[in-house]
């Protein structure tokens, strides 16, 4: 069967084979003439989770609890399942994810591919570097379990390692305990970057969770103008019971135009900038708006119309960071372009035992821009020119154009994550950065 699966950026074209096994006996790895690539829930907005021309194996409906430890908080599942699925089961008794992204409709197995970080990677670091352990299927036939201990190097290619190294049937990871679905949030309005810098130094010591909205378009003296947020866990005696009352929105069909353009953008970036008050605002949020603001509008990525958008997210190190990203800034906001939702956020000093992982210490820019052909490839392009000047990486999650010499710049390891790829396993974007067809 050959069919049209796609990316989250909607703009990547790729026709694959699709396997769907329902069960662990009916997955099908042996392939003498294709390629195979796992698929998790196509989260990723490139072309790391394709593979044109070969086969996709969607491991969706390998979405088992296998085991819970609720009084250590372990949890044993199959790599399909997705974070809301375990959420539903884990908060009600008291635990939550160790690491989560800006979305909770992810799989497991996509998790530990692009080792995936949160608001609390300053704390917590990779959601790998949480796992016990996994199973991984060769396309042989051959299972290992993996673990720091147990094939430990296989262990640390597969940990951010692109879905290379074959297919991951289940992974047992520890949960974090908590004691109550609320966090107690601030949301702070910041004038300029250096502000962003003091707050985040002063936030990452006492709240696990920080990240800041930033105005894209902001210019001169505006330049890094935003919202920061912070948050911790609520304790139980300041627990509000309130369900979380998040009404989930759809964008029901594509639209032909994307309605992020620099009208909206300026209008939206401006209201959402002045809706804060200069005071820090305290509140107390269920989870699930907290951590995933965009899952409250399905098929939000149908906004950016049907030539779709490209995300860029990129890494600097901290002792140049100030200056970085203010040249990232100066070339987004001169292209007039960018998203509603531009995200800044220090990553901590831990570092996953994976790879190829991207998370490193320093300050990471997320935004999506609308695709405009080569004039969003050109401005890509220069703020890759920044980033790799100042020694910092792209997420490939995120990626669907950098070329192979930036990827081996970003990722040094390459090499030796190389000896570890199943003969049998490709991708759309490994070809493109390896120059391979
Ligand atoms: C709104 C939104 C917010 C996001 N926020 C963040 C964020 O804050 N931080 C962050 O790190 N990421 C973030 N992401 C990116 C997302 O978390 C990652 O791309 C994630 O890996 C997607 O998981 P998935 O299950 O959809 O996997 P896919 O996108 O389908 O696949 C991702 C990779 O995992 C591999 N894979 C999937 N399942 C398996 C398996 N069982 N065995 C082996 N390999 C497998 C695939 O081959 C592919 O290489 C965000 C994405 C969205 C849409």
């Amino acid at each position: 069967m050959s069919e049209h699966y796609t990316s989250w950026g909607r703009h990547m074209a790729a026709r694959q084979q699709i396997r769907r096994p329902a069960w662990v006996d009916e997955l099908d790895l042996a392939s003498p003439d294709k390629t195979i690539l796992t698929y998790g829930n196509g989260r990723s907005y490139g072309d790391s989770c394709l593979n044109d021309g070969g086969i996709l194996v969607d491991l969706r409906k390998l979405d088992h609890f296998i085991h819970f430890d609720s009084t250590n908080g372990i949890l044993r599942c199959e790599a399909g399942l997705l974070f809301t699925d375990i959420l539903s089961l884990i908060v009600k008794q008291g635990w939550f994810l160790p690491v989560t992204p800006g979305t909770r409709y992810i799989t497991v197995g996509g998790a530990i591919a692009n080792d995936v970080h949160g608001k609390n990677h300053h704390r917590a670091g990779t959601f790998g570097m949480h796992i016990k352990q996994f199973e991984l299927c060769r396309s042989t036939g051959e299972r290992l379990v993996c673990s720091p201990t147990q094939n430990p190097l296989l262990f640390n290619a597969t940990i951010g390692g692109l879905g290379l190294t074959g297919t991951i049937l289940w992974a047992e990871f520890a949960l974090k305990k908590i004691a109550s679905p609320m966090i107690e949030a601030e949301s702070i309005r910041f004038e300029t970057l250096d502000d962003f810098f003091e707050l985040s130094a002063e936030s990452d010591k006492n709240y696990e969770y920080t990240v800041a909205w930033v105005d894209c378009l902001a210019k001169g003296k505006a330049q890094g103008r935003g919202i920061f947020i912070r948050g911790n866990h609520a304790s139980r005696e300041k627990t509000d019971t309130a369900p979380c009352t998040t009404r989930t929105l759809s964008i029901p069909a594509e639209l032909p135009i994307s309605v992020v353009n620099p009208f909206t953008l300026k209008i939206f970036n401006e209201i959402y900038f002045k809706k804060h008050p200069r005071h820090p605002k305290k509140h107390s949020s269920h989870y699930a708006p907290f951590f995933y603001p965009l899952d409250a509008i399905e098929n939000w990525n149908r906004m950016y119309g049907k030539k779709g958008f490209f995300q860029y997210q990129c890494v600097v190190p901290v002792d140049q960071a100030r200056q970085a990203i203010s040249e990232l800034l100066q070339h987004i906001a001169s292209s007039r372009t960018g998203s509603f939702l531009a995200v800044l956020k220090m990553f901590g000093p831990a570092r996953s035992p994976g790879l190829l992982s991207f998370p490193r210490e320093g300050v990471t820019l997320a935004l999506d821009f609308a695709n405009q052909g080569q004039k969003t490839l050109d401005l890509l392009e220069s703020l890759d020119n920044v980033v790799a000047e100042y020694g910092g990486a792209v997420y490939p999650a995120k990626d669907a154009r950098m070329n192979s010499g930036r990827f081996k710049q970003y990722f040094p390891r390459w090499q030796e994550f190389q000896t570890y790829i199943d003969k049998n396993y490709s991708s759309s974007f490994w070809r493109r950065v390896m120059e391979v067809e």
